[in-house]
């Protein structure tokens, strides 16, 4: 895949994101939150410095949650297509199934614009994602997690037929670890 086409999808993900910001956060803040800027490394760190700044650390992870959440759909209206999970051959397949292809789907284009490789395993009782930071150099500042736990949350209730899942982030890069680990449970809750 070349350059051009890597950046025309992070431009695509930093519109689905400040659609999401303005969905949440509305169309005073969100300016004021996430300027028209090309997207760099710091991009989230920045958003988060800007949140935590403007609604305090306890409402901060909160709304980025939310953020998260509101990005799924709007991933879902502009980007699912391309991604192939309209197919039919992901569309129709058990839920348990569906999500683990729909997650492999979202490590790929993780590899494609980060050169990161996302895994996504399967224990007896989750679905375990696994990311190394995409910004090498600062792995110990905020790195988006609360965001993707939204996004991911929105995700398994669309694959998973409307049910609602547990997510956990079970280890985190801003604790030191190399990784930070995600737990989708598998079965639902009521
Ligand atoms: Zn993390």
């Amino acid at each position: 895949m070349n350059k051009w086409h890597t950046d025309e999808r992070i431009t695509g993900w930093l519109q689905i994101l400040q659609i999401a910001v303005v969905e949440i956060t509305g169309e005073k803040s969100a300016p004021i939150l996430m300027p028209n800027a090309p997207l760099k490394s710091s991009t989230l760190t920045e958003l988060h410095t800007r949140l935590e700044r403007m609604m305090g650390a306890s409402a901060c992870r909160g709304v980025e949650i939310r953020i998260g959440q509101a990005a799924f759909h709007i991933f879902l209206s502009r980007m699912a297509e391309d991604f192939g999970f309209f197919l039919p051959e992901i569309k129709f397949l058990p839920v348990k199934r569906k999500i683990m292809a729909g997650l492999q789907l979202l490590a790929e284009e993780y590899l494609r614009l980060t050169g990161e490789r996302m895994s996504v395993l399967e224990t007896e009782d989750a679905y375990e994602v696994t990311i190394p930071p995409a910004v090498k150099e600062i792995p110990s500042i905020y790195t988006g997690c609360p965001l993707l736990i939204g996004f991911l949350k929105e995700y398994v209730i669309w694959a998973g037929g409307g049910k609602f899942y547990q997510i956990l982030e079970k280890s985190c890069c801003v604790d030191g670890n190399r990784t930070c680990v995600f737990h989708i449970r598998k079965v639902p809750l009521d």
